[in-house]
């Protein structure tokens, strides 16, 4: 890892030019991509797309479609476990990006890079189990098909908190069943996304095929997603952009064929409960470990933590304990457990909240953040006391915020926990039986979790996705996946 980041470190402050049918296409405008713990260094420069180039981005797509989507499903399969290989060979590489782009610390980087790894493998191997269809009943005298066949062109647009394992994984599904996809990562992230794009190539995925579009979502989003030959979105980001990117696919535009699809993965206010029962010490732990990795900027961190009245007191202490051992700091280092936050907007946009919370809470963890100049760094904050409806209680900080919430009992907990608009993770931690069973079927999250931490969700073991207006439902990861990127016909023959 450190002959990585030395040697990362050495190619800081390249160009990264968008890639449209295999050719590197320059731009006017460029995006400068900061490390968020030194923002006066240049990781790198990324194109930065306008219309234009949006336009022949999608024509591209539009074009390959006819021989991608009739190119075997092993053969697509077999490319995607290529780049599986090739993320593999180059992970520590990968890894090192990770820390100077995103700010992440090693454990993070290195979860992330598996990930996406993980996305390649199980996609692959997921369209290998659905290739042929699945089977149907028939009716004497008939032969009753059920299969897939690819859509066309998918706009795949992703955040910059999981850079490498979420662009990869929409891409891969989007791909490996048989559609082409012009490629959107973050304007925080697009070097990384650079990265994505050349493994996909390397590992044989034809030109054309697949498009690397850097550019600010304000300037390319709603033409992408509006555009007529854009037949499928998939999105993962904040729920203001789903919601909208919801609304414009909807419209009918002129010469549109088709009902958009979208597939939108969103935010979270995701809470864990302590019940009274509960092991308190493991609670507590993984409070911390679910709030504060990656400096609280997961859709899935707990950034509620609702304890049962009878043990607030002493998982509060215990949880503000832990929280206070952790290191902050640039993520170069092997033992820094919380780094910077990923850019200036989010550095203000949390920092907005801390003062909030002065109103609405006790801070018993923290203290202002420093001059962002420095790195934007913000550091572990518990507010205590915090009134369920309050604001640092209902909406997604994305930071390293956790507001502690005092429940009567578990029947209050529950329903402090699913009085909110969001429904992406949540978790129990209790001994009593009865309890978990209510929340197994009443906890309204699409990722419930007991007596563990509730972040870091597996590929293929813990299927991915939200509920309410955390998203789709799509459940990344998981069985129902791939279906979402094709189309199914059914096609019966008299004998
Ligand atoms: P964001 O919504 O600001 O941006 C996400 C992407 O959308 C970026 O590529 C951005 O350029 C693009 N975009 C912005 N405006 C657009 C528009 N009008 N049309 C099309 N695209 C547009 O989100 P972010 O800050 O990058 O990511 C953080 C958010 O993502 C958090 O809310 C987090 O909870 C969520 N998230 C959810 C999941 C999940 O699986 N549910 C996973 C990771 C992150």
């Amino acid at each position: 890892m450190r002959a990585a980041l030395a040697g990362v470190g050495g190619a800081l402050g390249r160009s990264y030019p968008l890639i449209v049918g295999g050719k590197r296409i320059e731009t006017d405008g460029e995006i400068a991509s900061l490390d968020p713990s030194d923002p006066s260094r240049v990781v790198g420069y990324a194109g930065r797309a306008t219309e234009r180039e949006a336009d022949m981005a999608l024509q591209t797509a539009t074009e390959a479609f006819g021989s991608w989507s009739r190119t075997t499903p092993e053969a697509r399969a077999r490319i995607m476990l290529r780049a599986a290989g090739i993320m593999r060979r180059r992970k520590f590489e990968l890894l090192a990006w990770e820390v100077y782009e995103g700010g992440k610390p090693w454990s993070e980087a290195d979860a992330q890079v598996a990930e996406a790894i993980d996305f390649l493998e199980y996609y692959a191997r997921e369209m290998l189990r659905l290739k042929d269809g699945v089977p149907i009943y028939a009716v004497p005298g008939e032969e009753s098909r059920y299969f897939y066949q690819p859509m066309g062109v998918g706009v795949v647009i992703a955040p910059w908190n999981f850079p490498t394992a979420i662009l990869t994984g929409m891409a891969s599904a989007a791909l490996v069943a048989g559609n082409t996809v012009v490629m959107k990562p973050s304007e925080f992230t697009p070097i990384t996304g650079a990265l994505v794009a050349e493994i996909f190539e390397e590992a044989g995925v034809p030109d054309g095929v697949m498009g690397y579009l850097p550019g600010y979502g304000s300037e390319i989003g709603d033409y992408l997603v509006s555009d007529a030959r854009t037949r499928f979105v998939s999105f993962t980001g904040s729920m203001k952009t789903g919601l909208r990117i919801n609304e414009l696919a909807a419209r009918q535009v002129e010469r549109q064929r088709w009902i958009k699809r979208v597939i939108a993965e969103m935010g979270g206010k995701d809470a864990m409960i302590v019940d009274d029962s509960a092991d308190l010490d493991s609670a507590a732990a993984d409070i911390v470990k679910s709030a504060y990795g990656y400096s609280g900027q997961k859709c899935s961190a707990a950034s509620r933590a609702i304890l049962h009245a009878d043990v607030y007191d002493e998982v509060l202490g215990k949880v503000v304990e832990r929280a206070r051992g952790l290191k902050i700091g640039a993520p170069e280092s092997a033992d820094v457990s919380v780094g910077p936050v990923i850019s200036e907007p989010q550095f203000e946009k949390v920092s907005g909240y801390i003062d909030v919370g002065k109103d609405e809470g006790e801070r018993v963890l923290g203290e202002d953040p420093g001059d962002p100049k420095n790195g934007y760094f913000v550091p572990p904050t518990i507010y205590a006391g915090v009134d369920p409806g309050a604001k640092i209680a209902q909406e997604e900080i994305f930071g390293p915020v956790l507001s502690v919430i005092r429940a009567r009992d578990f029947d209050d907990a529950l329903k402090i926990a699913n009085d909110n608009p969001y429904g992406l993770t949540g978790g129990v931690y209790s001994r009593n039986r009865e309890h978990l069973e209510r929340a197994r079927h009443e906890f309204k999250a699409g990722n419930v979790y007991f007596n563990r931490g509730i972040t870091g969700a597996l590929v293929g073991v813990q299927p991915f996705g939200g509920l309410g207006l955390s998203g789709t439902d799509s459940k990344a990861g998981g069985p129902d996946y791939l279906p979402l990127h094709m189309l199914a016909r059914t096609v019966v023959e008299r004998f």
